[in-house]
């Protein structure tokens, strides 16, 4: 038995019926790595070397005392930074009681990467 002939894709006319119902196209999210700022990155790694080890496995994000009700997350702040972002919100959640340091299987201070994160923004006037 023949199949029947496959209708083409309408996708004008289903992006169309998509607006109609109230749905809007967001803005991509993607980064270009090679124009973002990885300034406050950089000077970072320049006294916190351990930064570059971190291979965002997130044990430091699941076990944080804060994370819960503040958002802060050590992986989500060293990624931040490699997209050149501010995490100033992030680092005001943190308590310093260095969880986050036990469980990190790559053995980076991450509370003393904090602490280092938060004297760079004092530094540049900007906590
Ligand atoms: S636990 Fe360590 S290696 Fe894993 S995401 Fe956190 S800082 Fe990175
Ligand atoms: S030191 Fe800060 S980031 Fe680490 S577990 Fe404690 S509250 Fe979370």
């Amino acid at each position: 038995m023949r199949k029947p002939a496959q209708q083409p894709l309408k996708s004008t006319t289903t992006l169309v019926r998509m607006i109609d119902f109230g749905f809007t196209l967001s803005k991509s999210s993607a980064v270009d790595l090679g124009k973002v700022d990885r300034s406050l990155l950089q000077k970072l790694e320049a006294i916190e070397p351990g930064v570059r080890k971190c291979m965002a496995c997130g044990s430091c994000t699941a076990t944080c005392t804060a994370g819960p009700w503040s958002g802060m997350s050590v992986r989500k702040v060293i990624l931040s930074l490699e997209r050149g972002r501010d995490v100033r919100s992030m680092l005001s959640g943190c308590m310093l009681c260095g969880k986050c340091t036990m469980v990190c299987p790559r053995g980076i201070n991450t509370r003393h990467l904090i602490l280092s994160l938060c004297r760079i923004y004092k530094e540049e006037g900007s906590l």
